[in-house]
């Protein structure tokens, strides 16, 4: 929908936290920068630009892309996306010896170093095996919790790690749809309200994944929480930790 892209966060122009809107959001010059993608879950609006990404790009010298993710979150996109039927199997192509995709099995809360940055997966509460990450860097870190309903594990790591700067979380759903959320394992902003009582840090909390039909509704009763830390997400933009 115009105005309305779906997921992804690029990190210092090369690491890219899911892949929703990659080749949506970057200029081919700027795509072909980035090199590793960490996907949180195999959901569409997480993964549907890798395909794109990869066709974009595939015959630039020097293109290939690594992809990080849980063991199952990988099955699920060798199985039903890069599976010669949706999309063409990129892990064997051009050859097997060269391919230009790559996936490489992260484990939860096992800390991996990716241009750079040290990252941590850690499961969360959504439909289907899901990570959130928290990343960090020498002066800094986000954590990002991927769609999620209420869990626990994230917030305690997050509330751990000493130079944490920003939470990316998620509201999805308007009150009313409180059941429909909770089914579907994201939140509400009530929800949302009873799972920061779980952040013991004082830092700035990002929201992304409001439906765009309830765009309005959700900002109206995020609003209403009067919690001061409580930001929406602006597409495109970039910002600074
Ligand atoms: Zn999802």
């Amino acid at each position: 929908m115009p105005g309305h892209g779906m997921t992804s966060f690029l990190v210092d122009g090369a690491v890219a936290l899911d892949a929703g809107w990659v080749s949506g959001a970057l200029a081919l010059e700027d795509q072909v920068k980035v090199k590793d993608i960490l996907i949180s879950h195999s959901h569409l609006d997480h993964t549907c630009t890798l395909p794109f990404l990869i066709d974009n790009n595939f015959s630039t010298p020097g293109f290939s892309l690594r992809i990080y993710a849980i063991p199952e979150v990988i099955a699920s996109m060798k199985n039903h996306l890069f599976n010669n039927q949706t999309w063409p199997d990129f892990t064997s192509l051009p050859d097997d010896l060269s391919p230009v995709l790559k996936f490489v099995e992260i484990a939860p809360e096992s800390p991996f170093v990716v241009n750079g940055l040290t990252i941590r997966a850690v499961p969360v509460n959504h439909v289907g095996p899901t990570t959130g990450f928290i990343v960090e860097d020498r002066d800094g870190a986000i954590a990002f919790s991927s769609d999620t309903g209420p869990t626990h594990r994230f917030w305690e790591l997050a509330n751990g790690v000493e130079k944490l700067r920003a939470v990316i979380t998620e509201t999805s759903f308007p009150n009313r749809q409180q059941e429909l959320a909770t089914k579907s394992g994201h939140h509400t902003p009530q929800t949302l309200a009873e799972e920061l009582r779980k952040l013991e840090r004082d830092v700035p909390v990002y929201l992304y994944g409001a439906k765009p039909k309830f765009l309005d509704e959700i900002k109206r009763e995020v609003k209403a929480l009067k919690n001061g830390r409580l930001q929406f997400l602006v597409q495109g933009r970039t910002y600074e930790f």
